[in-house]
Protein backbone atom coordinates (compact mmCIF):
# COMPACT_ATOMS: atom_id res chain seq x y z
CA UNK A 1 0.00 0.00 0.00
CA UNK A 2 1.43 3.39 -0.99
CA UNK A 3 1.07 6.49 1.18
CA UNK A 4 -1.61 9.16 0.84
CA UNK A 5 0.91 11.71 -0.51
CA UNK A 6 2.09 9.25 -3.16
CA UNK A 7 -1.50 8.63 -4.29
CA UNK A 8 -2.20 12.36 -4.49
CA UNK A 9 0.93 13.02 -6.57
CA UNK A 10 0.18 10.19 -8.99
CA UNK A 11 -3.41 11.38 -9.38
CA UNK A 12 -2.23 14.95 -10.06
CA UNK A 13 0.34 13.83 -12.65
CA UNK A 14 -2.31 11.66 -14.32
CA UNK A 15 -4.66 14.66 -14.50
CA UNK A 16 -2.04 17.06 -15.91
CA UNK A 17 -0.11 14.82 -18.29
CA UNK A 18 -1.70 14.90 -21.72
CA UNK A 19 0.88 14.07 -24.37
CA UNK A 20 3.82 15.64 -22.60
CA UNK A 21 5.48 15.27 -19.17
CA UNK A 22 4.31 17.50 -16.31
CA UNK A 23 6.62 20.25 -15.05
CA UNK A 24 7.53 20.78 -11.40
CA UNK A 25 5.86 24.22 -11.52
CA UNK A 26 2.54 22.81 -12.80
CA UNK A 27 2.54 20.14 -10.11
CA UNK A 28 3.42 22.59 -7.34
CA UNK A 29 0.48 24.76 -8.41
CA UNK A 30 -1.95 21.83 -8.64
CA UNK A 31 -1.00 20.41 -5.23
CA UNK A 32 -0.45 23.76 -3.58
CA UNK A 33 3.06 22.93 -2.32
CA UNK A 34 6.55 24.37 -2.92
CA UNK A 35 8.67 23.53 -5.95
CA UNK A 36 11.34 22.07 -3.68
CA UNK A 37 8.98 19.55 -2.10
CA UNK A 38 7.72 18.53 -5.56
CA UNK A 39 11.29 17.86 -6.72
CA UNK A 40 11.98 15.77 -3.61
CA UNK A 41 8.82 13.74 -4.04
CA UNK A 42 9.37 13.17 -7.77
CA UNK A 43 12.80 11.72 -7.04
CA UNK A 44 11.22 9.42 -4.48
CA UNK A 45 8.51 8.34 -6.92
CA UNK A 46 11.16 7.69 -9.57
CA UNK A 47 13.11 5.48 -7.15
CA UNK A 48 9.88 3.54 -6.49
CA UNK A 49 9.46 3.02 -10.25
CA UNK A 50 6.20 4.99 -10.36
CA UNK A 51 7.33 7.95 -12.49
CA UNK A 52 9.98 8.74 -15.03
CA UNK A 53 11.53 11.98 -13.89
CA UNK A 54 14.02 14.30 -15.47
CA UNK A 55 14.58 17.74 -13.96
CA UNK A 56 14.63 19.31 -17.42
CA UNK A 57 11.54 17.70 -19.00
CA UNK A 58 9.46 16.95 -15.92
CA UNK A 59 7.61 13.84 -14.82
CA UNK A 60 5.46 11.21 -16.46
CA UNK A 61 3.86 8.08 -15.03
CA UNK A 62 5.31 4.64 -15.65
CA UNK A 63 2.79 1.81 -16.27
CA UNK A 64 2.87 0.93 -12.53
CA UNK A 65 2.42 4.60 -11.60
CA UNK A 66 -0.56 4.80 -13.94
CA UNK A 67 -2.05 1.67 -12.37
CA UNK A 68 -1.94 3.23 -8.89
CA UNK A 69 -3.33 6.55 -10.20
CA UNK A 70 -6.28 4.85 -11.94
CA UNK A 71 -7.02 2.76 -8.86
CA UNK A 72 -7.11 5.90 -6.69
CA UNK A 73 -9.35 7.63 -9.25
CA UNK A 74 -11.67 4.57 -9.25
CA UNK A 75 -11.93 4.75 -5.45
CA UNK A 76 -12.55 8.51 -5.57
CA UNK A 77 -15.27 8.44 -8.20
CA UNK A 78 -17.13 5.43 -6.77
CA UNK A 79 -17.06 7.07 -3.33
CA UNK A 80 -18.46 10.29 -4.79
CA UNK A 81 -21.36 8.42 -6.35
CA UNK A 82 -21.98 6.44 -3.17
CA UNK A 83 -22.03 9.63 -1.08
CA UNK A 84 -24.49 11.23 -3.49
CA UNK A 85 -26.80 8.28 -4.15
CA UNK A 86 -26.81 6.38 -0.88
CA UNK A 87 -25.93 9.00 1.74
CA UNK A 88 -27.67 11.89 -0.07
CA UNK A 89 -24.76 14.31 0.05
CA UNK A 90 -25.27 17.43 -2.08
CA UNK A 91 -23.17 17.45 -5.26
CA UNK A 92 -20.90 20.24 -4.03
CA UNK A 93 -19.82 18.23 -0.96
CA UNK A 94 -18.90 14.86 -2.46
CA UNK A 95 -15.48 15.71 -3.92
CA UNK A 96 -13.95 16.94 -0.68
CA UNK A 97 -15.27 13.99 1.32
CA UNK A 98 -14.11 11.46 -1.28
CA UNK A 99 -10.64 13.06 -1.32
CA UNK A 100 -10.29 12.18 2.36
CA UNK A 101 -11.91 8.73 2.32
CA UNK A 102 -10.19 7.39 -0.80
CA UNK A 103 -6.92 6.85 1.08
CA UNK A 104 -8.32 4.72 3.89
CA UNK A 105 -10.58 2.13 2.34
CA UNK A 106 -9.77 -1.36 1.12
CA UNK A 107 -10.36 -2.90 -2.27
CA UNK A 108 -13.03 -5.14 -0.76
CA UNK A 109 -14.86 -2.07 0.58
CA UNK A 110 -14.84 -0.32 -2.79
CA UNK A 111 -15.94 -3.43 -4.68
CA UNK A 112 -18.91 -3.78 -2.33
CA UNK A 113 -19.81 -0.16 -3.01
CA UNK A 114 -19.47 -0.85 -6.72
CA UNK A 115 -21.87 -3.78 -6.41
CA UNK A 116 -24.45 -1.79 -4.45
CA UNK A 117 -24.30 0.95 -7.09
CA UNK A 118 -24.70 -1.60 -9.90
CA UNK A 119 -21.26 -1.28 -11.53
CA UNK A 120 -21.78 2.38 -12.60
CA UNK A 121 -19.93 3.96 -15.51
CA UNK A 122 -19.89 7.62 -14.39
CA UNK A 123 -19.43 9.62 -11.18
CA UNK A 124 -21.95 12.35 -10.20
CA UNK A 125 -19.90 15.01 -12.03
CA UNK A 126 -20.08 12.96 -15.22
CA UNK A 127 -16.47 11.69 -15.11
CA UNK A 128 -15.99 8.09 -16.27
CA UNK A 129 -15.11 5.61 -13.51
CA UNK A 130 -12.01 3.52 -14.35
CA UNK A 131 -12.78 -0.21 -14.36
CA UNK A 132 -11.19 -2.60 -11.87
CA UNK A 133 -8.79 -3.60 -14.64
CA UNK A 134 -7.71 0.04 -15.06
CA UNK A 135 -9.57 0.87 -18.26
CA UNK A 136 -10.70 4.49 -18.51
CA UNK A 137 -13.23 5.62 -21.10
CA UNK A 138 -12.01 8.48 -23.26
CA UNK A 139 -14.47 11.37 -23.21
CA UNK A 140 -15.03 13.16 -26.47
CA UNK A 141 -16.23 16.46 -25.03
CA UNK A 142 -15.70 20.15 -25.63
CA UNK A 143 -16.09 23.10 -23.24
CA UNK A 144 -19.46 24.82 -23.59
CA UNK A 145 -17.60 27.95 -24.70
CA UNK A 146 -16.64 26.11 -27.93
CA UNK A 147 -20.19 24.85 -28.62
CA UNK A 148 -22.19 26.20 -31.57
CA UNK A 149 -25.36 28.27 -31.37
CA UNK A 150 -28.64 26.43 -32.07
CA UNK A 151 -27.22 22.90 -31.84
CA UNK A 152 -28.34 20.47 -29.11
CA UNK A 153 -25.65 19.22 -26.75
CA UNK A 154 -25.71 16.90 -23.74
CA UNK A 155 -23.76 17.94 -20.67
CA UNK A 156 -21.01 15.38 -20.18
CA UNK A 157 -19.04 16.42 -17.14
CA UNK A 158 -18.48 19.36 -14.82
CA UNK A 159 -15.19 20.28 -13.15
CA UNK A 160 -15.45 18.84 -9.65
CA UNK A 161 -13.10 21.09 -7.69
CA UNK A 162 -15.20 24.21 -7.14
CA UNK A 163 -18.04 23.54 -4.64
CA UNK A 164 -19.69 26.98 -4.97
CA UNK A 165 -19.80 26.66 -8.73
CA UNK A 166 -21.25 23.14 -8.52
CA UNK A 167 -23.96 24.26 -6.12
CA UNK A 168 -24.79 27.08 -8.54
CA UNK A 169 -24.96 24.76 -11.57
CA UNK A 170 -27.10 22.29 -9.62
CA UNK A 171 -29.50 25.11 -8.72
CA UNK A 172 -29.84 25.97 -12.43
CA UNK A 173 -30.37 22.31 -13.36
CA UNK A 174 -27.18 22.20 -15.44
CA UNK A 175 -26.10 18.68 -14.51
CA UNK A 176 -24.54 15.79 -16.47
CA UNK A 177 -27.06 14.26 -18.84
CA UNK A 178 -29.04 17.48 -19.32
CA UNK A 179 -29.70 18.48 -22.95
CA UNK A 180 -29.11 22.16 -23.72
CA UNK A 181 -29.02 24.53 -26.67
CA UNK A 182 -27.13 27.84 -26.88
CA UNK A 183 -29.33 30.78 -27.88
CA UNK A 184 -26.76 33.55 -27.86
CA UNK A 185 -23.03 33.96 -27.35
CA UNK A 186 -21.67 37.46 -26.84
CA UNK A 187 -18.24 38.25 -28.31
CA UNK A 188 -15.01 38.91 -26.41
CA UNK A 189 -15.55 36.15 -23.82
CA UNK A 190 -18.99 37.54 -23.01
CA UNK A 191 -21.93 35.73 -21.39
CA UNK A 192 -23.71 32.77 -22.98
CA UNK A 193 -27.50 32.34 -23.02
CA UNK A 194 -28.92 28.87 -23.21
CA UNK A 195 -32.09 26.85 -22.87
CA UNK A 196 -32.57 23.49 -21.16
CA UNK A 197 -34.62 20.99 -23.21
CA UNK A 198 -38.34 21.06 -22.33
CA UNK A 199 -37.97 24.21 -20.24
CA UNK A 200 -39.18 27.60 -21.47
CA UNK A 201 -36.71 29.56 -19.33
CA UNK A 202 -33.49 31.05 -20.72
CA UNK A 203 -30.39 30.98 -18.50
CA UNK A 204 -27.49 33.36 -18.96
CA UNK A 205 -24.13 32.27 -17.57
CA UNK A 206 -20.71 33.89 -17.60
CA UNK A 207 -17.83 32.76 -19.82
CA UNK A 208 -15.81 31.54 -16.83
CA UNK A 209 -18.73 29.33 -15.74
CA UNK A 210 -19.32 27.97 -19.26
CA UNK A 211 -15.64 27.04 -19.55
CA UNK A 212 -16.12 24.49 -16.76
CA UNK A 213 -19.09 22.72 -18.35
CA UNK A 214 -18.14 20.03 -20.89
CA UNK A 215 -20.60 18.91 -23.54
CA UNK A 216 -21.00 16.49 -26.41
CA UNK A 217 -23.29 16.50 -29.47
ZN1 LIG B 1 -14.01 14.46 -7.32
Amino acid sequence: MVSQAVQDYLKAIFKLQKDSPVSTTELAKELNVSGASVTGMLKRLASMGLVEYNSYHGAKLTPSGEKVALETIRFHRLLELYLKEQLHYPLDKVHEEACKLEHFISEEFIERINEILGDPKFDPHGHPIPTKEGFLLNQDEIPLTDAEIGVSYTIGHLEDDNPELLAYLESLGLLPGTVIKIIEKLPFYGPISLKIKNSPKTHTIGFEVAKRIFVQK
